[in-house]
């Protein structure tokens, strides 16, 4: 894996990690693999230090001789559809998603809308490290950068046209949207509207600080959304990360839904949208077994990976698939964009909702009941990852099997549970996620692991 990029572009504390020196040089390495006289579209979201760090980048990239269009503080998935509808290059974006409010990050996006693969990652660390920058002579250097205002809009167009907006627009639905005070609220409610949603808006004014909660939406940073919906007596309520790409559900009952629950719904939609033979959905090891067991049962065959939406996303390219989805929120419809897209995921959502007479707490309670937790540990980047599993595992012999790893962790499965050990790609911390099929045993395990992942851990 590469050095600077994790498993979704190079994250750090901005200023601090991710200042203006390592976005100029990164800019410059760019620059120099996409090559002088390429189309660069940037963006980024409202994260305090993305204007210092975007025009670091875009200086980095004029300087090999990059044309730079600049689209501002956009979805970061209207971004990526603009990237590849509007024939760019590639595009350069500054966010730290999901990350806290401390953190910013650079990510590369590839002409065809999706986040760079792995060997492209390489080869601009390698252009990095070398300082083997290709520098522009001056008389070809871009004049001046220009702006590209379509993005937003045509985005908001792509996203509806994937759906039934007149049946959606029957049902009146009742809506909250938690916007996390960043880039989603600028889109998701004009979208959300155009269905003709009562909307009631929560954290959506666009703040650097992110005042209100965390940027990544989960039960617990959503818990007072989640009371407020309830309390508004909503039909449903959807939430968004930092950088727009995941959509958290909240039913009507105000309980907030992991996103791998509302993953196998909108699987099922879109089977029964579409039609056709065959079906295969792709979602990552850390997806409940409630992916397998809800989608077989409705002839949809599930395609594991490992964890990283790109992963997602370029097996869905390479093999096909109706669908593809993560336990975070994060939804793809390759209708629409291979990427994750939080409000593409919102519309079929609506569409589902529309389809159906039952309630979204009807509809989420019918779903298999699996017990899961999934809680961070805070974890030295240095620190050895090897010797924690290997503590986890020693720990766990004889009750069961590795089942699924990948460079960062592993996955463990015994008779009735299982587990994920494994370190983040975009922060300092260690992931535990654990599903059972009975509460007492959830506690005992996120206890047991807990412990052993914490020892010898500083
Ligand atoms: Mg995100």
């Amino acid at each position: 894996m590469p050095e600077l990029f994790g498993t979704n572009g190079v994250r750090g504390i901005t200023n601090k990690e991710l200042g203006p020196e390592l976005a100029l040089g990164l800019g410059k390495a760019i620059g120099t693999y996409f090559g002088r006289g390429k189309k660069i579209l940037t963006a980024r979201d409202v994260r305090a230090g993305g204007d210092m760090l975007i025009k670091a980048v875009e200086s980095g990239l004029l300087s090999t001789g990059i044309r730079v269009y600049e689209a501002g503080q956009v979805p970061i998935p209207a971004h990526e559809y603009g990237v590849r509808r509007f024939g760019y290059d590639g595009g350069v974006v500054v966010t730290a998603s999901h990350n806290p409010p401390e953190f910013n990050g650079i990510k590369v996006i590839q002409a065809d809308g999706i986040e760079a693969d792995v060997p492209t990652e390489e080869e601009i660390e390698r252009i990095f490290f070398g300082q083997k920058f290709f520098a522009e002579e001056w008389r070809g250097l871009n004049y001046d950068t220009e702006r590209d205002d379509r993005i937003n809009g045509e985005y908001i167009r792509a996203v509806l046209s994937c759906v039934d907006v007149e049946k959606i627009k029957q049902r009146k639905f009742k809506i909250v949207i938690d916007g996390g005070n960043s880039v989603g609220s600028i889109t998701m409610s004009v979208i959300a509207k155009a269905l003709g949603c009562e909307v009631h808006e929560i954290n959506a004014k666009q703040d650097p600080l992110f005042p209100a909660r965390n940027p990544e939406p989960t039960p617990e940073s959503l818990a007072n959304t989640a009371k407020q919906a309830k309390k508004l007596g909503i039909d449903f309520g959807v939430a968004q990360d930092g950088d727009a790409d995941r959509a958290v559900f909240i039913d009507s009952n105000g309980e907030v839904q992991h996103g791998d629950r509302a993953g196998v719904l909108l699987a099922y939609w879109v089977s029964q949208k579409e039609g056709g033979q065959p079906k295969t959905v792709v979602t990552p090891f850390s997806s409940s077994n409630l992916t397998e067991e809800f989608l077989t049962q409705r002839g949809i065959q599930t395609r594991w990976t490992r964890v990283g939406s790109r992963f997602v996303s370029r097996v869905l390219v390479k093999e096909g698939g109706i669908a593809g989805f993560e336990d975070n929120g994060g939804f793809i419809y390759p209708k629409h964009q291979y990427v994750r897209d939080g409000a593409m995921a919102f519309a079929l959502m609506a569409e589902f909702l529309a389809s159906e007479s039952r309630t979204s707490a009807e509809i989420f309670g019918s779903l298999p009941k699996y017990y899961t937790s999934k809680i961070k540990v805070p974890f030295k980047k240095e620190t050895d990852i090897a010797a924690v599993l290997s503590r986890v595992t020693d720990a766990y012999s004889g009750m069961g099997e590795v089942a699924d790893t990948d460079d960062d962790g592993i996955k463990f499965s015994g008779k009735d549970f299982w587990f994920i050990v494994r370190r983040s790609g975009t922060e300092p911390v260690i992931r535990i996620s654990v599903e059972t099929r009975s509460e007492p045993m959830l506690r005992g395990i996120v206890e047991r692991l807990k412990a052993l992942v914490a020892e010898k851990n500083h």
